[in-house]
């Protein structure tokens, strides 16, 4: 049996946690570091779990049949697969034909992703931003309480996350719409399909949340176009990548009073840069990437599972659609 490799860009600490883990739950296999094999060794690895890796180092697995990532976003490594031009530049080839991605699926996760979603939309709810607004100016007044289920929230993707998030602001009485790709029935929401559908389920949120990987498809997805379309005093909540909302739309829409107020945990650039107006905009929550982290033990035992499957019955779970990108 080869060894499997670990390629990450974590902390030490971080790396020690995962491998304790995998020593634990994964006892006959031999976990190793990108940089405990040579170039010759690394021809011979058939499973990598990777964690921000470094796509160069990747490549230098050239016969990799499948790659593990210890998150649920895998945008960064699509690239790998999409743009082999980046690769070669660092002069290794990568064979890219055959191998499979795996992206994590853990349960835990989409609960903590319900619960970021279930805190910010009751953080708009209960508008949390305009109490914070009149405590700094000693200001004493109290605003009317909308009725959960007066308020209407529009989810962007219906995956392990999105459903998730359905559900529990369906158990909290709101109005939920949701929108995917493909044709789905959701329990308790509306659901709508496609581009041509998304302006229905836009004009008529009060709070729209975005858990939508991020793929040549979504990238800037919501920009001034889509984001005029929100009744004017909705909110948004940005969940899932940085690069689906145009900031510079959104900061206009929000200048303009437009759109009330924005929730973002993800950025293009992270940590968000010092210098981002974003940071001191008076309408915008700047959360640091915080909606819904990887617990490491229960992804450990996710992966773990996946990993002592695949040694008894050779299967690969269910891997990302590299033509989707997600
Ligand atoms: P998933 O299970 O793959 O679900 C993705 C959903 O988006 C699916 O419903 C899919 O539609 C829909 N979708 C994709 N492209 C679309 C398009 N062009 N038009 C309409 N719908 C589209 O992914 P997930 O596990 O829920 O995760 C979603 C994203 O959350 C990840 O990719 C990651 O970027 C982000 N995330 C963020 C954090 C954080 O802490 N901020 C943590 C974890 C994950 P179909 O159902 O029709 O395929």
């Amino acid at each position: 049996m080869q060894p499997i490799v670990f390629i990450h860009s974590l902390s030490s600490a971080e790396q020690n946690q995962w491998l304790t883990l995998f020593s634990e739950l994964l006892a006959d296999e031999k976990i190793l570091l990108a940089d405990q094999l040579n170039d010759q060794q690394a021809t011979k690895i058939e499973l990598a779990i990777v964690a921000n890796p470094s796509l160069e180092e990747l490549a230098r697995f050239g016969n990799l049949v499948w790659i593990q990532s210890l998150w649920a976003g895998v945008d960064a490594i699509t690239r790998y697969f999409n743009t082999p031009a980046t690769i070669s530049a660092a002069g290794i080839e990568a064979n890219t034909n055959s191998v499979k991605l795996v992206r994590l699926k853990d349960p835990q996760l989409a609960q903590t992703m319900a619960e970021a979603v279930l805190a910010w939309s009751l953080y708009l709810h209960r508008d949390m931003p305009a109490y914070t607004k009149q405590q700094q100016q000693k200001e004493w007044s109290q605003l009317p309480v909308a009725l959960a289920n007066d308020i209407h929230i529009g989810i962007l993707g219906t995956g392990e996350l999105g459903l998730s998030a359905c559900a529990i602001l369906l158990r909290h009485g709101y109005q939920v719409s949701c929108w995917s790709r493909s044709a789905k029935q959701v329990s308790g929401a509306t659901h709508y399909q496609g581009a041509t559908e998304l302006p229905r389920l836009v004009e008529q949120v009060d709070i729209l949340i975005s858990l939508l990987p991020l793929t040549d498809a979504t990238k800037g997805l919501l920009n001034q176009q889509v984001l005029s379309l929100l009744p004017k005093g909705a909110s948004v909540i940005n969940f899932s990548r940085g690069a689906i909302v145009n900031h510079q739309d959104l900061v206009q829409l929000l200048d303009s009073g437009h759109v009330k107020h924005a929730v973002l945990d993800v950025f293009e650039q992270e940590p968000l840069m010092p210098s981002s107006p974003l940071w001191s905009h008076p309408k915008i929550t700047v959360l640091p990437h915080i909606s819904a982290p990887t617990n490491i033990k229960t992804a450990a035992q996710v992966v773990a599972a996946n990993i002592q499957r695949y040694r008894d019955s050779a299967e690969i779970p269910e891997a990302v659609d590299l033509e989707r990108g997600y």
